[in-house]
């Protein structure tokens, strides 16, 4: 009898233990579901945000500085269109998928990316500078209400990206894209403070003048995400296009090729941004 209750007391205890090691274990699993389901709230949260921004600026037109420019960059006939493709709120997991499209090619790009410290974010940052596209800065921390906040804050941000890309690619980088383009409308400072700050820094900034519509709506298909871009950079000489190689963009990778295969039927040069480039993208 004795014996009887010490194997079921031993029983009940392995029970007992393999009932709290799976128990752990699924709340193991479930907190990463959490975490991860997290990330993709914050990033959603990024892309409305900068849709709505970019919404702003569409209807506004306020991006035009220079009429005259604007007049001058419409293309004529026998015009060679040319065409920087920009990638924006990077790196990501699709960051190398786009390079790798972008090497089949042999096309070079822009990215501004953003402040990612991970092993995974810097070897993309690495990887851009190798291959010969251009690496511009996008924030370090693409919140809004934090860098637009007053100009200490825009100053410290631009300081953490820019060093950020210097330690990891070596490059002193000059370009910077303002989240939101440089007419958002959801600074509460004065956009003209920040744009003094960067000439001082000989930071010269780009906006767009077509997009691929890739942060308006999810509902775009990858062929809406071509036609987009492929209606608008005929009517000018000089195109800045914005996309974005965000996580959730999967659609503006899918596109890509086919982007590329349309813009080269039309004889469009694709270039990276650089000190020649002369057109700082001004919404039209
Ligand atoms: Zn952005």
């Amino acid at each position: 009898m004795k014996m009887a209750i010490v194997y079921f007391l031993i029983f009940y205890i392995i029970v007992s233990i393999v009932a709290i090691a799976l128990l752990g274990i699924s709340v193991f699993s479930l907190q990463r579901e959490l975490k991860s389901l997290g990330q993709k709230v914050t990033s959603l949260e990024t892309s409305k945000a900068e849709a709505a921004a970019q919404e702003a600026d569409m209807d506004s037109g306020t991006l035009v500085a220079d009429t005259k420019t604007a007049e001058e960059n419409l293309a004529g006939e026998d015009d060679i269109l040319k065409v920087y493709l920009t990638f924006d709120d990077g790196p990501s997991t699709n960051t190398d998928k786009i390079l790798d499209i972008l090497d089949d090619y042999g096309v070079k790009a822009t990215f501004f990316v953003t402040g990612k410290t991970d092993d995974a974010s810097k070897a993309a940052m690495k990887r851009i500078v190798d291959e010969g596209h251009t690496i511009g800065m996008h924030s370090f921390s693409h919140d809004y209400s934090q860098i637009y906040s007053s100009e200490a804050a825009f100053e410290a941000d631009f300081t953490q990206i820019q060093n950020l890309i210097y330690d990891t690619t070596g490059v002193d980088c000059f370009y910077y894209r303002f989240p939101g383009g440089s007419s958002n409308k959801v600074s509460n400072t004065d956009m003209a403070e920040f744009i003094r700050f960067l000439n001082t820094q000989n930071v010269t900034y780009y906006d767009w003048n077509v997009a691929n519509g890739d942060a308006t709506t999810q509902a775009y298909t990858t062929d809406d995400l071509i036609e987009n871009v492929m209606s608008d950079v005929v009517k000018y000489k000089t195109s800045v296009v914005l996309m974005h190689d965000a996580a959730d963009k999967e659609k503006t990778v899918e596109s890509l090729p086919t982007l590329i295969q349309d813009l080269q039927a039309k004889g469009a040069l694709i270039l990276p941004i650089s000190k020649d480039t002369g057109f700082q993208g001004g919404l039209l």
